[in-house]
């Protein structure tokens, strides 16, 4: 028979809350409803988490799972790890274990020679200061509750792997050891379990206030609870500022025909193609405005690959075809395409001269905004196109489309390779060009908007 232990007081994931924010903790526990909705791009991170584990277990192959067969009941999972534990077997996939209430869930637990290693897989390319302070949380239960860890690793993305045919997974994923970072957490794992514990014994949620705490290190889902009733604050966003000479030196360098061009890309954790890397941005679609001289007319051209898999090579020679060889090509923030363009030079070198051609005509337009030239208060502080495009030109707005930012545009196109209905997909791709449209068409009106100020 299974020794199943009481419902847990604390988990892995509120004890995250509740080092983030002890208010955060106590209204997950006593008014979850309160919980902000989870955006679509939120959803697509929590399923890549979910799928990154699942692939990661091919890398200790044939393991049993101690998943329960009815979400959240977790006292069985814990009783079946027991069981497993007990049965000699050495691989265990989501193995969890509770102590004094505390309950963690493990991605892979293994067993060598009659050592127990832990292995706990995050999609990421890099170990981040909060992996360990999490695992320190599993290595703390999964020790007390009686299992002696040789060693507990991080298994994360390797971003030097480039698929070449099918997918590699020794090579995809890389393993850390944190033991010693995790060894030297352990008292303040357990100071803090006891302080949370406290938390959860209170009345009414600690009273604390909005700050940069909200979002760090992750975005709390209580800020819409937490802000209600505020008052609406006056914040100051400085002075207007325009500098003629500076301006008129931005303008004097460009060279007409003017091309206003734009990149939209898409990413997935694991590689999907060949050439491919983990959260590579990959191009999909490209809108250009062209102006041959200040008074003739615009011309617009653009391109929608027609899924994930399409050819890199069609984007990029339908490219080089359409910007011609002469002429200013702006872009908004030019470390974007540039890198993005640096990527097809590998895959393509046949065609290194006319991608470092086409680099060497590229002027960021986000210049003379970054570097204050031109800055109103009405863009808030910052020199993305979405603040500045409504404070110069009002009249064109992001906020009626469908599709209003690039993460957006990117997990849209992205999730459109499995959408089936055809008139689905015939209206987002509608989006799509039309919100990639925008970003070139706000660029030329912006310049316009420089023009007329000079
Ligand atoms: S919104 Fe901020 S103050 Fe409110 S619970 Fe979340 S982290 Fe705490």
């Amino acid at each position: 028979m299974m020794n199943v232990p009481p419902k847990h007081i604390l988990s892995k994931t509120t004890f995250i809350y509740g080092c983030q924010c002890p208010k955060r903790l106590w209204l997950n526990k006593f008014m979850p409803k309160e919980k902000d909705a989870l955006t679509d791009n939120q959803k697509a991170v929590f399923q890549q988490g979910t799928d990154i584990g699942l692939l990661a277990q091919q890398l200790f192959p044939n393991g049993v799972d101690a998943t329960p067969s009815f979400k959240y009941d977790y006292p069985k999972a814990v009783a079946q790890t027991a069981a497993y534990i007990q049965q000699g077997k050495s691989i265990i996939y989501e193995a969890a274990f509770q102590y004094e209430g505390v309950l963690v869930i493990l991605d892979i637990l293994v067993k060598i020679n009659n050592h127990w290693f832990a292995f706990e897989v995050k999609s990421s390319t890099k170990v981040k200061d909060t992996f360990i302070h999490d695992a320190a949380l599993q290595f703390y239960v999964i020790t007390h509750a009686g299992i002696d860890l040789k060693d507990i690793s991080i298994v994360h993305l390797n971003n030097e792997y480039i698929r070449k045919g099918d997918l590699d997974i020794n090579l995809l994923f890389q393993n850390t050891s944190i033991y010693n970072e995790v060894l030297q957490k352990q008292d303040e794992i357990d100071a803090k379990i006891d302080e949370l514990k406290l938390v959860l014994n209170l009345p009414t949620p600690p009273v604390i206030e909005l700050s940069k705490h909200c979002h760090i290190p992750y975005t709390c889902d209580f800020i819409g609870y937490c802000s209600k009733g505020l008052p609406i604050e006056e914040i100051d966003f400085g002075e207007r500022n325009i500098d003629i000479i500076s301006l008129s030196n931005f303008v004097n360098q460009l060279k007409y025909p003017l091309y206003f061009m734009d990149f939209e890309t898409w990413m997935s954790a694991v590689p999907e193609c060949d050439g491919h890397w983990p959260f590579r941005q990959v191009p999909f679609q490209f809108s250009l405005h062209i102006q041959d001289s200040v008074k003739s007319d615009v011309k617009h051209i653009e391109y929608l690959a027609l899924n994930t898999y399409a050819d890199l090579s069609i984007f990029i020679h339908k490219l080089i075809d359409v910007l011609g060889l002469d002429g200013s090509i702006l872009v908004y923030n030019k470390t974007f395409e540039n890198a993005r363009l640096n990527e097809l030079k590998l895959d393509f070198p046949l065609l290194i001269e006319p991608i470092t051609r086409i680099q060497e005509r590229l002027v960021d337009l986000m210049t003379p905004f970054r570097n204050k030239h031109l800055y109103m208060p009405e863009m808030q502080g910052s020199y993305s196109i979405k603040n500045v495009l409504p404070a110069l030109v009002p009249e064109l707005s992001y906020t009626n489309l469908s599709i209003n930012n690039g993460s957006d545009a990117s997990s849209i196109f992205y999730n459109l390779s499995n959408e089936t209905d055809s008139a689905i997909v015939k209206q987002t791709r509608e989006h799509l060009l039309e919100y990639c449209k925008l970003d070139t068409f706000a660029m030329m009106k912006i310049l316009e908007k420089i023009y007329s100020i000079i």
